[in-house]
């Protein structure tokens, strides 16, 4: 340990640098006096400036991300009451940029048990890792919808949604129509880019609010909410047609258009499932399938 205290010095400058390296600060407040310190890091963390701003608890929940500030006053309370916290929270730098802290503190066995200490990361880069890699689990990678799994899982919330409040939703089932020949006759490549382009519309057609899956290969789900089977049916006609009409071209030049059937079912009050809902778009777009494809179909009325 230093003893003069110019090894307290270059003790304390080594100790800032290890914290710059690590992306680590701390603060600390005598509770008696309620005077707060803020390591160089903590400065940085939050976006301004040492030489002007005066650490203060008020000034600190101003910075704190709206969203998260009943989270961070609770946890000062607690950290208050027990000294110890464990907790991630945003804040949003004077310039707006929005930054995630941990925070953990410890104050169990305190040396000097006037002073709080508490010990802050900037856990941003994580974040934004664990976003990707979570968005990743859920998407195709081909065409950036959503996958199966969580295609099943929206539909499943929104019939549990429905269950209780009777909102309307449908579902329409897309399938392109004999994509086999699409891929021998100019390459899987191409194929790619056709189920690609249909995707594109479909993001461009739907709501942000609509849920858009690939179910596999050549088919894809679309989830619509508060929609009426009218409107529906005219959506998903809207979509056959424009694709039916858009001119795909390869790179040797060869121009093709493809078409898709669709299959359209409502939520109804004596579906069991979700699977049942799905079950009767497939029963549909099978019935459009065996009508001559490049159609829309309804409710099949047994
Ligand atoms: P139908 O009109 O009856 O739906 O005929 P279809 O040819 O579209 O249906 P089929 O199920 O016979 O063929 C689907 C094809 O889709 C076969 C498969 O190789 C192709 N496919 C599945 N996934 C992909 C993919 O990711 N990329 C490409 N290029 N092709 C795919
Ligand atoms: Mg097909
Ligand atoms: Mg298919």
């Amino acid at each position: 340990m230093p003893s003069t205290s110019q090894e307290w010095q270059s003790f304390a400058i080594m100790l800032q640098k290890l914290h710059k390296i690590r992306g680590f600060g701390y603060w600390q407040m005598s509770l008696s006096t309620g005077q707060m310190y803020w390591s160089e890091m903590v400065y940085e963390f939050f976006g301004v400036d040492p030489d002007r701003f005066i650490p203060d608890r008020k000034d600190f929940i101003r910075l704190v991300h709206p969203s998260d500030r009943k989270k961070v006053a609770k946890a000062q309370q607690t950290l208050k009451k027990t000294g110890a916290i464990d907790i991630k929270y945003r804040i949003v730098q004077p310039g707006g940029n929005v930054r995630w802290i941990h925070e953990v503190a410890d104050n169990s066995a305190p040396d000097d048990p006037d002073i709080l200490l508490s010990t802050l990361q900037d856990i941003t880069d994580h974040k934004v890792l664990e976003k990707n890699l979570r968005n990743q689990a859920i998407t195709d990678d081909l065409t950036g919808t959503f996958n199966r799994g969580h295609f099943m899982k929206r539909l499943r919330q929104a019939f549990s949604h429905f269950c209780r409040s009777e909102h309307n939703a449908a579902v329409l089932l897309f399938d392109v129509d004999h994509f086999k020949n699409v891929n021998d006759t100019y390459g899987h490549a191409v194929g790619d880019k056709v189920l690609k382009q249909v995707c594109r519309l479909f993001k461009e057609r739907f709501r942000e609010t609509d849920v858009i899956g690939r179910l596999g290969g050549e088919e894809f789900a679309v989830l619509l909410f508060e929609i009426t089977p009218d409107a529906a049916l005219a959506i998903a006609d809207d979509i056959r047609q424009k694709l039916a009409n858009t001119a795909f071209t390869t790179h040797t030049g060869a121009t093709f258009y493809i078409s898709v059937t669709c299959g359209v079912a409502h939520f109804t009050a004596d579906d069991a499932t979700e699977e049942s809902i799905l079950h009767r778009a497939d029963t549909s777009l099978y019935t459009g399938k065996h009508h001559g494809r490049n159609q829309v179909v309804g409710e099949v009325q047994c």
